[in-house]
């Protein structure tokens, strides 16, 4: 196990497959027209595999699929297979929109994922297409229906927006229990992409509490040890949710996490504005152990506290403005895969 300059161990690695989407989700990709990454510089499933198995070697034992829209990476299950072949992933996640999930449902699962996360920020029709400029809540919703009895434990995730959809933390947690799927409520993050983010738009982990026990009566923290970012709770009938505080009281200091663009970029935090190129290297015949090398003095050498650091600025405004995000596609969430 590798640590870095705060102790954190080199565990969870988020994978990017893609960076296209089938949703323009308002807070993520707001802007009518992106630059996608070149077709070329997608890594190909045998050199996805080969890196992670490095990181594996390092001591990476958990690994979600995402995007993008992940769904969207053609034979998917192709990739899910052979990372579910390996005994050091012990966890293989993957996080997606929904949309396509009702046709690859039972692939995925034969296919040995793991668990599955789906996004999902509001249960209204009309609300689903001003949030995300498509009108695929019916997909979603079937995705969901599809998934629930093949992946134990399946979680929604839903981003909370003052004005758009903090009315609905009630009616979605009703709904996870339909599917005895977890729901965890994520504060509005201020990463690149969200070019229409504000403070005032954030709805804090207290304020969803406040609302939520308005309606059931009094929640109680579930204490338990993890470096999971979700905060997990109890209504007074048992049921659990989580609230993944990123922007109020950020967990960089558990954060074992880091990000691999689909063309093989590393990142080391969410907020990072650069990234070490793995795609370089490895095209170019490095051995794996000095591509280990590579990932070992970067994780050694980290310092990252992005949220954090976010947190200390005063007035504080969209992370990057939109002609940098032009200029680098990396910097969007869409690109690092959240
Ligand atoms: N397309 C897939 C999906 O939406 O599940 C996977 C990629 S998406 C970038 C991963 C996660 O990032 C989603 O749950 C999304 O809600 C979250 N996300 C994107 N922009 C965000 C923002 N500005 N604040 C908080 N979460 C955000
Ligand atoms: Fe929405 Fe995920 Fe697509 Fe971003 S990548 S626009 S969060 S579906
Ligand atoms: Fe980890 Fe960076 Fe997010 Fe903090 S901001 S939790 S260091 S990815």
């Amino acid at each position: 196990m590798i640590l870095d300059q705060f102790e954190r161990p080199l565990r969870n690695l988020r994978l990017s497959v893609t960076d296209r989407c089938n949703l323009r989700c308002s807070y993520c990709m707001p802007e009518p027209e992106y630059v996608w990454l070149p077709r070329a510089d997608i890594l190909q499933f045998e050199e996805i595999e080969r890196l992670v198995d490095i990181f594996v070697e390092l001591g990476v034992d958990k690994v979600r699929l995402t995007g993008g829209e992940p769904l969207l990476r053609r034979d998917l299950p192709l990739l899910v297979a052979a990372l579910a072949a390996r005994p050091g992933v012990r966890d293989l996640a993957m996080t997606t929109n929904g949309v396509l999930l009702a046709q690859h449902a039972a692939e995925l699962a034969q296919a040995g994922l793991h668990r599955v996360t789906v996004s999902l920020d509001t249960l209204r029709p009309e609300r689903f297409e001003g949030l995300t400029r498509t009108a695929e809540l019916p997909r979603v919703l079937d995705g969901i229906a599809a998934a629930a009895p093949l992946f134990g434990g399946l979680k929604i995730d839903t981003v909370v927006i003052r004005g758009v959809n903090d009315d609905e933390l009630a009616d979605l947690v009703e709904f996870g229990r339909r599917y005895r799927a977890e729901v965890r409520f994520i504060e509005y993050m201020d990463v690149g992409g969200a070019t229409h983010w504000s403070m005032d738009r954030v709805v804090s982990c207290r304020d969803m509490l406040d609302s939520l026990e308005r309606r059931y009566g009094p929640i109680a923290p579930i204490a338990e040890a993890s470096s999971a970012p979700a905060e997990r709770f109890q209504l007074p009938d048992g049921t659990a949710f989580g609230i993944i505080s990123s922007t109020t009281r950020p967990f960089c200091q558990q954060c074992d996490r880091s990000r691999l663009t689909a063309d093989g970029l590393w990142y080391l935090c969410l907020y990072a504005t650069r990234g070490l190129d793995l795609r370089g290297p490895l095209r170019a015949g490095t051995p794996a152990p000095e591509l280990a090398g590579l990932i070992r003095s970067a994780w050694t050498a980290r310092r990252d506290r992005g949220a954090e650091d976010r947190l200390t600025t005063r007035d504080r405004a969209p992370l990057i403005p939109l002609d940098t995000l032009r200029r680098d596609p990396h910097l969007e969430m869409h690109t690092r895969g959240g």
